[in-house]
């Protein structure tokens, strides 16, 4: 996907603050970020979302979870952080190329509020 913004990212053709990479994952700052600390962890390979991944995927998708808690205690996350993977238009998904966002060091709050 030549034009997809995550695939130029990980070509080195726009900017990005990086915090890791390998053969199959790249890692850089989210440039809204959402908390204190909050990176996106993305595959190399161009899958548009977790709607189109399949068995071929999942040790790619165990990877990626796994990576999450290395990265996040590197980013100073020792306390904990959340995972977010946004999913299709439905999900809030912007961006159609996986990536699960990884959020933390200040005020979390609860997914489901209840009064
Ligand atoms: P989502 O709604 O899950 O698709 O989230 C896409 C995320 O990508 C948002 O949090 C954006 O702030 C982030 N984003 C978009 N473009 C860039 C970029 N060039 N560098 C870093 N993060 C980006
Ligand atoms: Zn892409």
């Amino acid at each position: 996907m030549s034009d997809c913004i995550f695939c130029r990212i990980v070509r080195g053709e726009i900017p990005c603050r990086k915090i890791y990479e390998d053969d199959e994952l790249f890692a850089f700052h989210d440039i809204h970020p959402a908390a204190p600390v909050h990176f996106l962890l993305i595959p190399r390979l161009h899958l548009p979302s977790l709607q189109e991944s399949n068995d071929s995927h999942a040790a790619l998708l165990g990877k990626m979870l796994l990576m999450a808690p290395r990265l996040a205690r590197e980013q100073g996350l020792d306390q904990g952080f959340r995972t977010v993977i946004n999913t299709g238009k439905g999900g809030g998904q912007e961006v159609f190329h996986l990536h699960m966002h990884v959020i933390g060091g200040g005020r979390i709050p609860p997914m489901v509020q209840r009064d």
